[in-house]
């Protein structure tokens, strides 16, 4: 097999015919015309069948409401020979090749001339894709892929990058030097910033480093404060994903699972923070130093935490810190605990006719007087909401949480649940009732992390996720276990 030649034509100008009026012929039409919102390719689209659909039409310059003849033909640069009729589209192509012309038949590459590559568009980057026609499901496949790699706001970087071009070439004379320059804001803070979306920055610090004198000026360093997620390493973002191979230095929690450390940047630099309930491995405030001591440094720092960076995560506190020492900050939002644990239990939050909302709290400070650094929790609101209780950081305090909610009115039959390693694969859902729930996280001996989970919902938790033999005697008092479709689970596993 030869392989056939990639180029990227210039159509401007220029007569492109599309022979058909269907489905097939739209869709050859749309690539011609480019994406929506850009100046398109600036082609002059001709259009030839007897019936062509309006969205079609719509995107021609000119329609012609008949069979195709020879003279279509003339002044034409590129020609798809797209019609529902298979000798009629072959014999299209072959005038079409007799006279020189460029021509596509869709889905045949042996009549075609040219074939169209799968392509990713961030106009104006554009990313084509070809098998050679070996196997299209496979360029389709890594389109998909590239997809995923590439950021979103790829084009509009080029244009930001195309806007400063006079100014470097006047400033930076040197080719070498040029280049270099560009590497570094390609590669550096400056695109980060532009591509998390605060161009003005990116537009400020690119016009600083081109002033600046020095290979150096534009290096700065900065932080990114970003969530890992529960643990299962799919349930990254795909922002994560970039940030995570783009670092040099990586802070990061006991929180975060081994298996999304593998997708950091092989000669990043890793730092482990611990941070355990009980053992502190370094402080918040000598955390907050070495974070802002990295990025003084020049580095690009990843402090990963577990879930969500701003829930339990004291992300805000590092933000407040580097912001006030003048750094970058990026934030980078994760899937949190309660919601990962919901999805993979089936337990849906919020539930129409069972829970109105959803409250998200920590059981740290609910320990007796003085104990906890956080004010106490006001129990009796909790009781009265109709929510979702999340209880972060309860396991050790899993039967004190059960028994101030009862104490403030919260009914002992309430379901209620314990997601330990949740989306892991060593997960363990526990289901009873809130008055069960101490001896729940006994029985099952958690040892966490473990999210507590309180409220009708429970009742709906997927039946194979329930961890067997839990009280295996005993059967909940509370008439709403077992006795609706959706509770029906918890007699089979209870
Ligand atoms: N920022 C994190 C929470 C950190 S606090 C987030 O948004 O999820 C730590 C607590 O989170 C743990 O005590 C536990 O209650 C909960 N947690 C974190 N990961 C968990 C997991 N995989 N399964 C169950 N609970 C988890």
């Amino acid at each position: 097999m030869t392989a056939p030649f990639p180029l990227f034509l210039t159509l401007t100008g220029q007569t492109v015919l599309i022979v058909g009026g269907g489905e097939l012929a739209l869709r050859k039409a749309r690539l011609v015309a480019g994406q929506a919102g850009t100046d398109g390719r600036g082609a002059r689209l001709v259009v030839v069948a007897p019936d062509v659909q309006p969205d079609l039409a719509a995107l021609a310059q000119e329609v012609r409401h008949r069979p195709f003849a020879d003279s279509d033909l003339d002044g034409v640069t590129l020609v798809f020979a797209a019609g529902e009729d298979d000798v009629e589209a072959a014999r299209v192509a072959a005038l079409a090749r007799a006279r020189g012309l460029l021509v596509n038949v869709p889905d045949r590459p042996a009549l075609s001339s040219f074939i169209m590559p799968a392509i990713i568009d961030r106009a104006p980057v554009t990313v084509a894709i070809s098998t050679g026609g070996a196997s299209p499901v496979l360029a389709r496949r890594l389109r998909a892929r590239l997809e995923a790699a590439l950021e979103p706001g790829l084009g509009r970087l080029a244009f930001f990058l195309d806007g400063f071009r006079t100014a470097v070439r006047a400033v930076k004379t040197d080719e070498t030097a040029r280049r270099r320059f560009w590497e570094r804001v390609i590669d550096g803070p400056i695109a980060r910033r532009f591509l998390a979306g605060d161009e003005a920055g990116a537009h400020e610090q690119l016009v600083k480093a081109l002033n600046a004198s020095g290979e150096g000026a534009i290096e700065g360093g900065s932080v990114a404060l970003v969530g890992a997620g529960p643990g299962d390493p799919d349930l990254l973002t795909l922002r994560a994903l970039r940030v995570l191979q783009d670092a040099d230095v990586v802070v990061h929690d006991k929180l975060v699972d081994e298996r999304i450390l593998d997708y950091v940047r092989r000669d990043a630099r890793r730092i482990y923070v611990g941070k355990s309930k009980s053992c502190h491995t370094l402080s918040q405030g000598e955390i907050n130093a070495l974070l802002v001591r990295e990025a003084q440094a020049g580095h690009r720092v990843v402090r990963l935490k577990g879930g969500d960076p701003f829930i339990f995560g004291r992300g805000g506190e590092e933000m407040v810190v580097l912001r006030a020492a003048g750094i970058p900050v990026e934030l980078v939002p994760g899937i949190t605990a309660a919601v990962g644990c919901a999805a993979a239990t089936g337990i849906p939050l919020t539930h129409r006719g069972l829970a109105q909302g959803i409250t998200v709290i920590t059981a740290h400070g609910a320990g007796p007087a003085g104990e906890g650094a956080e004010p106490p929790l006001d129990w009796p609101a909790l009781a009265r909401l109709d929510h979702t209780l999340a209880i972060y950081m309860g396991l050790s305090k899993a039967g004190l949480v059960a028994e101030r909610l009862i104490a403030a009115g919260k009914a002992p039959g309430t379901p209620a649940a314990l997601v330990e390693n949740g989306t892991r694969p060593d997960q363990v859902l526990a289901v009873g009732t809130l008055a069960q729930l101490g001896e729940l996280a006994v029985r099952h001996a958690l040892k966490g992390p473990a999210l507590i989970l309180v409220g009708e919902v429970v009742s709906l938790a997927d039946p194979a996720q329930i961890a067997a033999d839990v009280f295996a005697q005993t059967t909940p008092t509370s008439g709403r276990f077992g006795d609706t479709t959706p509770g029906a689970g918890f007699k089979a596993a209870v």
